[in-house]
């Protein structure tokens, strides 16, 4: 896999603890909308401190872009980035990555395990391909959302939010678990694209399992 610098040219907060970098894009480089890349930061300590993150760009445009979640209650890549300025330098890989769109089904994210569905989304959009898609998108509070307007905007009353850890009005209240899929899906034969922290996947995928849906119809990250 070959390896690329690029140079961060815009951040912009998305949530709390979310940014939007905007990096230049090699010249001839290729992605499909769902896939990631290795990157670093090229500034001692963190060269070798490769993590993957998920181009969420159209993968017609100029830039390529990432979405990425802070956490900054460690010295990690992710809190790093917090203090990266326009001019810095990241280093990229040939993207990789098993999530691809597999036709219209069920996609289910938890947290920053929207990005991948974000790429996917904003390119069925642009192509007018939205069609049935539906999402369910499970945060722990609102102002955890991940860009809730433009999600609003690409598939209408086909966006459903979850909140685990507090009370709000509007909004379906718990985890997406067996009851809340067997409630709200109305057939399992279809594809499920699933991606969050690992323990939300895990789980998902057995209770997919469980109501019938196909293993070779489960698009997640291995
Ligand atoms: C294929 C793929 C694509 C991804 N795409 C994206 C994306 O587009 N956007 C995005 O935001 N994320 C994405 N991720 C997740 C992202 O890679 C991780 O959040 C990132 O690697 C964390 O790096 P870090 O150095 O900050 O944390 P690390 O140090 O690598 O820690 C990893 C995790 O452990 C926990 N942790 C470790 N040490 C501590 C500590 N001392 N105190 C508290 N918590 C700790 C953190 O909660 C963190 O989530 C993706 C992951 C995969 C596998």
């Amino acid at each position: 896999m070959a390896d690329y610098s690029v140079k961060l040219l815009a951040k912009k907060p998305v949530t709390h603890n979310v940014n939007a970098y905007t990096v230049e894009k090699p010249a001839g480089f290729t992605y499909t909308p769902g896939q990631a890349t290795d990157f670093s930061i090229l500034k001692e300590p963190w060269t070798a401190e490769k993590r993957p993150f998920t181009f969420t760009s159209l993968p017609t445009a100029d830039t390529l872009q990432f979405t990425i979640k802070s956490y900054t209650d460690h010295d990690g890549v992710t809190n790093a980035l917090t203090h990266v300025q326009p001019g810095d330098e990241f280093e990229i890989s040939d993207a990789w990555g098993a999530i691809e769109y597999k036709g219209e089904g069920v996609f289910l994210a938890g947290g920053a395990g929207i990005t991948p569905f974000l790429a996917i989304f904003r390119d069925l959009y642009a192509k007018g391909q939205i069609g049935a898609n539906q999402l369910f998108f499970s945060n722990r509070t609102t102002s955890d959302i991940i860009l809730k307007e433009e999600l609003e905007q690409i598939l209408g009353d086909h966006f459903f939010n979850l909140i685990s850890g507090e009370n709000a009005e509007g909004y379906y209240h718990g985890r997406i678990d067996k009851d809340f899929l067997q409630k709200h899906v109305t057939h399992f034969d279809q594809p499920f694209y699933v991606c969050g922290p690992d323990a939300f996947t895990e789980s998902i995928l057995k209770a997919l399992e469980e109501l019938g849906a196909k293993a070779d119809a489960l698009v997640f990250e291995k």
